[in-house]
């Protein structure tokens, strides 16, 4: 079974690399012609640019990813995983306290191993390509942050769900998981009140004749939205973005201010269309439903496997602790969910193409959304050309040279000359 699971982990590890050095490859040979749609926003010079960025966060991500390949090898095949099992069960008795330690002394690894990582893609090749806009005190204060929350968070999560596995031994499953449930639909009340606000600052949009035009279209949509806000978005980035949250009373639309500096306000008004979109096309309740779905079979999974104790011997051992069996069992999930990986692309482009569509019947063109999108695309670098098959397998949305084609299709042509 070890040489089984070894050799699955292999080839999914091998099927990554090819398709990212297919992608590579095929960015670098396409004949880099747009439709005319691009032709005012992105010139030979830009395509030039956005093809070092794409290269130089390629070639970043592929001495991470190698590097975790790495580590995993090691860890699961190298003996290192017993060796640290043994070690944490000697530090302490109790179970619960030995699961917590196991599992926050390896996020903490991994955090200083990912630190360097962070630090240059921020500060070295972010940098150079005019997006970084952090300091490297904000850089460390964020830190500090994120492991002040995320510490807390983990004690509460994992220890919970430790606590209840030892409380209620033939059940747990169903506990944990409606434990989890319960927690992530609190946070999701409570996060825009307690943590977000740590990190970003959220106020009233700058520009008023923007926020009657928000709500007008919050009208038009039948969106109740409670508040309309702008996020200091660019005190760490120059990407762009917009997002509409929450669930009930505390739905908000956020605006980055990074986004109202690039694009003009009908432009802006089209893609909070498409947001609202995913809003009003039931989305987001959908993907909060499958992500729960998910997670209530994973965990009645988890414990059919851990009562089977078949686990240890997989990677030829003879025991291992539950946490081990926890790990073991997270690896293979996303082992297996990478198969996973097309069918939900594909199932998010579709809701992006249904959003797509929601905006064009809500603005009455597709036209401001396309040529919004270019303009993004052009302030993020983004790559133009990715590799068809690329796309089937990662792209949560369609590729943005065909759907600015595609919006513009479904746009009736309007009388009107261009001057
Ligand atoms: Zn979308």
């Amino acid at each position: 079974m070890k040489i089984l699971l070894l050799s699955l982990y292999l080839l999914v590890t091998a099927v990554r690399f090819a398709l990212d050095w297919l992608n590579l490859r095929h960015r670098q040979q396409a004949d880099q012609s747009l439709p005319p749609a691009f032709d005012d926003q992105i010139d030979a010079d830009r395509l030039k640019r956005s093809d070092a960025y794409a290269l130089a966060g390629d070639r970043l991500g592929l001495v991470e990813d190698a590097g975790g390949v790495v580590l995993t090898l090691l860890f699961l095949f190298g003996g290192l995983l017993p060796w640290y099992d043994r070690l944490v069960s000697g530090w302490v008795d109790s179970p619960i306290a030995q699961g917590l330690l196991f599992f926050g002394l390896l996020l903490l690894v991994q955090l200083l191993i990912g630190m360097p990582f962070s630090l240059y893609r921020n500060f070295v090749l972010e940098a150079r390509f005019g997006f970084n806009r952090m300091s490297f005190r904000l850089w460390c204060s964020d830190l500090l942050k994120s492991l002040l929350v995320g510490g807390i968070l983990f004690l509460i999560m994992a220890g919970g769900a430790l606590w209840l596995v030892y409380t209620a031994p033939q059940s747990w499953w169903l506990w944990v998981w409606g434990f989890w449930a319960g927690m992530s639909l609190f946070l999701l009340y409570l996060s825009p009140y307690l943590i977000e606000p740590l990190f970003f600052k959220f106020t009233p949009l700058a520009k008023p004749e923007l926020e009657d035009g928000v709500r007008e279209l919050l009208d038009a949509a039948g969106v109740q939205a409670g508040k309309v806000l702008q996020v200091d978005a660019s005190r760490r980035s120059g990407h762009s973005n917009a997002y509409f949250t929450g669930i009930g009373k505390v739905k908000r639309v956020v605006l980055f201010d990074t986004l109202m500096e690039q694009l003009e306000d009908r432009e802006l008004l089209a893609v909070l269309a498409h947001e609202l979109g995913h809003w009003r096309c039931g989305h987001l309740r959908q993907r909060l439903i499958k992500s729960q779905l998910v997670a209530l079979f994973s965990c009645y999974l988890a414990f059919i496997f851990l009562k089977s104790g078949i686990l240890p011997a997989w990677l030829g051992l003879e025991q291992l602790s539950f946490a081990g069996q926890v790990l073991l069992l997270g690896w293979l999930a996303s082992l297996v969910g990478f198969f996973w990986t097309p069918v939900s692309s594909w199932w998010s482009r579709r809701q992006e193409r249904q959003a797509d569509q929601f905006a064009i019947n809500l603005v009455g063109s597709g036209r401001e959304l396309a040529t919004g999108l270019v303009k993004l695309a052009r302030e993020n670098l983004s790559n133009l050309f990715p590799h068809p098959l690329y796309v089937a397998i990662y792209y949560s949305h369609p590729p943005l040279v065909e759907r600015v084609l595609w919006l513009e299709k479904r746009t009736p042509q309007p009388p009107r000359q261009k001057a």
